[in-house]
């Protein structure tokens, strides 16, 4: 009895120094490993994470160091799991004054974003956007009709969400060699990544994939494919462990609350709103043609 604290701080201390082997970070530690044990089995790790002391934060837009201006709120990043454990890092993030951008949120190590599931879309998307910006400038410049107007969401949206002028400008711009189409579908192909079960099939898609994604020509997934490579053995993580985690399943669940609600705009009450839940969580039937979450 008197053995276990010390036996579990003495585990915490192994984990940082695991963590800072396998990811280490430069302007920023681990601070305090916390593990969640559900029936006595440790099923979640949430490591803390603080900027190293004297350590000014980067700005995001410009890469510069700037002076701090604020700190947001605390957010959760996914890290590959370890042991088929979930690993969380929890940061507040800073915010900083830049003469430059403004006000914008500092850098973070790119392990927290490259790793996380969520975060790897939102870096393709970033991509999308700014092929999308760069082409539209470049048929303005050659005098072409502009065909990418009112593009934006048809490109970043998912297409179950896109509403029928957006799916009907979608079909339109399909018809076309675009370099914003092509880097769209690179993005809709990797969705296929998650779904393999084995990491060796994973890992053969993922450099299929950074290939297509090299070949392109388009610097900006070109960028994306080489961060993903970069972190390829940890990616490879999130497939030995597959059908051991069980807070991926309730990250989903959380995700598809949270769009539930916002696609029950109108249903204001909050009984309408548990009814919306309950037909998409509960997978009660739904009409002919309407898409079902996976
Ligand atoms: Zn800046």
């Amino acid at each position: 009895m008197s053995t276990q604290p010390f036996a579990r701080s003495h585990r915490k201390m192994q984990l940082k120094s695991i963590l800072n082997h396998v990811e280490p970070l430069k302007s920023f530690v681990y601070k305090q490993v916390r593990i969640i044990e559900v029936d006595g089995a440790p099923t979640v790790i949430e490591v803390d994470i603080e900027p190293r002391a004297n350590g000014r934060p980067i700005c995001s837009g410009c890469g510069k160091k700037r002076p701090q201006y604020d700190r947001q709120n605390v957010r959760r990043w996914q890290f590959v799991p370890l042991w088929g454990i979930s690993v969380f890092f929890v940061y507040s993030m800073r915010r900083v004054a830049c003469p430059a951008c403004g006000v914008k949120v500092e850098q973070v190590p790119k392990a927290m974003n490259v790793l996380d599931r969520f975060h790897i879309m939102k870096n393709m998307n970033t991509a999308i956007d700014e092929v999308r910006r760069t082409e539209v400038a470049e048929l303005k410049r050659d005098g072409f009709v502009p065909i990418l107007k009112h593009s934006r969401w048809c490109l970043l949206k998912r297409r179950e969400n896109l509403t029928e002028p957006q799916a009907a400008k979608l079909d339109e711009l399909l018809k076309y060699n675009l370099k914003s189409v092509k880097a769209m579908l690179l993005r809709d192909d990797f969705q296929q990544f998650w779904t393999y079960m084995r990491p060796g099939w994973a890992m053969k898609f993922l450099d299929s994939w950074c290939e297509r994604a090299k070949e392109s020509g388009l610097e900006q997934m070109q960028k994306v494919a080489k961060s993903l490579q970069h972190h390829r053995r940890l990616l490879a993580n999130w497939f030995h462990a597959k059908g051991e985690i069980s807070s991926g399943v309730v990250e989903g669940f959380n995700g598809k609350t949270k769009l539930t609600i916002r696609k029950a705009y109108g249903l204001r009450t909050p009984e309408g709103i548990k009814i919306a839940l309950f037909h998409t969580l509960g997978r009660l039937p739904e009409p002919e043609g309407t898409h079902r979450f996976c």
